[in-house]
């Protein structure tokens, strides 16, 4: 039974393996995408096999522009572009980027991201149009800051709008808090955006900051990102000390 499932899981990932070389694992670049879709709000790029996927991401986009904009204050004077690559390894090209993990990158007024048919196994629709609104809400995040935003605010917001907050991140928030190992805001870096730590605790500062200040507040902070005590009436030290009481209280 054991080596029957095994000899089961080889074959799946076989097929994924074939599948996922099944566009060549060519790279292909920015240019080489046409111009499939164009709405009132996004111009959608990629190559003829991914446009059977694009609606999903028309929709979740176009539906999700006002309340988005709205809440962040935010004023786009031009169409925002979607590039759609078929597989991980055209995205890295094209945005002159490697990390190790990579599925979108956010431009000015620009989204790159994989087709849904070259992500991971266990990726889903939904996950493909989260993945959309995540990209999307940092070209916002770059709309109302130009110069950056620690890691923290940026990916936390993204992951926030675009409701990413998974059943196995939960999980690891919950374990963290108990045994208190929640990492500072300082330890929130780039290593731990290469596991899925950085992007949940970063969800629960953005969570706790909507709850506790509201979003006018948030903006604030997005504009001016080290000023605690002028935007949000606390220091560095005191608000850490209040977002870990949030998790506390909220991931128990
Ligand atoms: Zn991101």
């Amino acid at each position: 039974m054991k080596k029957k499932r095994f000899s089961l899981f080889l074959l799946l990932g076989l097929i994924l393996f074939l599948s996922g070389c099944g566009h060549g694992g060519t790279v292909i670049s920015t240019a080489e995408l046409k111009r499939q879709i164009e709405e009132e709000n996004f111009i959608f790029y990629s190559l003829n096999n991914d446009t059977k996927h694009l609606q999903e991401i028309v929709e979740a986009l176009e539906d999700s522009y006002l309340p988005l904009t709205q809440k962040l204050g935010v004023d786009l004077n031009e169409k925002t572009k979607v590039y759609v690559y078929p597989n991980e390894a055209s995205l890295k090209n094209a945005v002159n980027r490697n990390y190790k993990f990579m599925l979108g990158y956010a431009g000015d007024k620009e989204i790159h991201i994989v087709s849904l048919l070259s992500l991971r196994r266990g990726y889903t629709k939904k996950d493909f149009k989260a993945l959309a609104i995540h990209e999307f809400v940092h070209v916002l995040v770059k709309e109302i800051n130009a110069v950056g935003v620690p890691q923290w605010l940026d990916e936390g917001l993204a992951a926030y709008e675009a409701q990413q907050m998974y059943s196995q991140w939960t999980r690891r928030i919950k374990q963290s808090v108990a045994n208190g190992t929640v990492p500072s805001l300082d330890d929130l870096k780039w290593q731990l955006y290469e596991v899925d730590d950085g992007y949940a605790f970063s969800y629960t500062i953005v969570e706790y900051i909507v709850a506790e200040y509201g979003y006018e507040k948030l903006i604030e902070l997005i504009s001016s990102p080290y000023n605690f005590n002028t935007v949000l009436g606390v220091d560095k030290v005191v608000f850490e000390e209040n977002w870990n009481s949030f998790l506390k209280e909220s991931y128990k």
